[in-house]
């Protein structure tokens, strides 16, 4: 019989910090934080927001859909 590793699924929130601070129409309002009903983003000293609590997400993609220059990725993740 083989055995083989347990797989573990997960999720990961990612800003592209580049895209999101160029944005000069949306970025300062940070309204995807606002979005996010699971409070994975935090305002980080500054103008910047940061997916901290990535493991909260529900994969529910609102703030993917929402962001206007599309800096939010929001994804599976498979660990063995
Ligand atoms: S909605 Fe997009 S551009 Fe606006 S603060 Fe969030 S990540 Fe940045
Ligand atoms: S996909 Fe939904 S739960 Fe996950 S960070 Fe975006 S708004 Fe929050």
């Amino acid at each position: 019989m083989e055995i083989r590793p347990s797989i573990t699924v997960g999720n990961e929130v990612c800003i592209d910090q580049y895209l999101c601070h160029r944005s000069s129409h949306c970025h300062t309002k940070h309204q995807c934080m606002d979005l996010c009903l699971m409070g994975v983003f935090v305002l980080v000293k500054g103008d910047g927001v940061y997916p901290e609590r990535s493991q909260l997400c529900c994969m529910c993609f609102l703030c993917h859909e929402f962001c206007p220059v599309q800096a939010i990725t929001v994804r599976w993740t498979l660990r063995a």
